[in-house]
Parts: structure tokens; sequence; C-alpha cells
């Protein structure tokens, strides 16, 4: 199956009902692939508008690429979920006073039921991602 962009508008929206129900969507949410990037494998902000303000997920470009794995792409998605969830770029009650700090996106995947695939992923890039580089990057 193609990499596009309907295809990780699908896959967001699946991990969404499964890990995140819970988790309103309370404005536009949009998901993109950005530019093949060599360590940034995902990212939120928000859009420029500056009323209803829109959230845009963007997911490394070299993950169109079939030779990654299915369950990066859905960890980089859930970790960039785990944000809006704590009210980084979305419109949903800031709980933290950093994003990252006290390991709250993994706390909060892990207890998401996510802990699984995001050893999974941890693994993976660990093993594979400069090889990967190598190969494809540049
Ligand atoms: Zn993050």
């Amino acid at each position: 199956m193609q990499r596009d962009h309907q295809w990780l508008k699908v896959r967001l929206q699946t991990i969404w009902q499964k890990y995140f129900p819970d988790v309103q969507i309370v404005n536009n949410v949009f998901v993109k692939f950005g530019r093949p990037a060599t360590t940034r494998l995902g990212s939120i902000k928000y859009g420029r508008r500056k009323e209803n303000r829109n959230t845009i997920i963007t997911i490394n470009g070299h993950f169109k690429n079939p030779e990654i794995p299915e369950f990066v792409i859905d960890g980089v998605l859930a970790h960039e979920l785990t944000h809006y969830a704590h009210g980084f770029c979305s419109p949903h009650q800031q709980a933290f006073r950093h994003p990252h700090k006290n390991g709250v996106v993994k706390n909060e995947m892990i207890s998401r039921g996510l802990q699984d695939l995001l050893k999974l992923e941890k693994k993976w890039i660990k093993e594979n991602w400069v090889k990967f580089l190598k190969e494809y990057h540049g």
C-alpha cells in the first residue's frame, strides 16, 4: 500500500481510536509527511491561523519508504498524540510545564498500553536507523 497522506491520516485515526479514545478532537488536526530528516522523527505544531488554531503533525519524509516498519510510524504518531493530549500545540489544558521532562510522554504511552509498540520502535531505530540513513539519506 502506497504511503501517501491519506494512508497517514487513516493510521492516525486508527491510533487515536484505539489508544486515545478519551482525548477529544477539539480542533482541526492535520497530519503530513515532511522532509526526509536524519534526527527528527516527528513533530507537532500549530498552524498559522490565530483563531481556531489548527494542529499540524509532521512525520519524517523517510517514513514513506516501505523499509520503515509501520510500528515505527505508529510509535511516532502516538508520541505526537500524547503531546496533543497534554495540551501542547492543542487547545487541551496543558498538563505539564515541559513537553518531555520527567518522562511524561513515555509514562503516558505506557499507561495507554503502548509499551510494546514503544519498545519495538526504540529497538528498531537503535538497530537500523543509521544504516537506513547511509543507504537512503541524501
Ligand atoms: Zn515530543
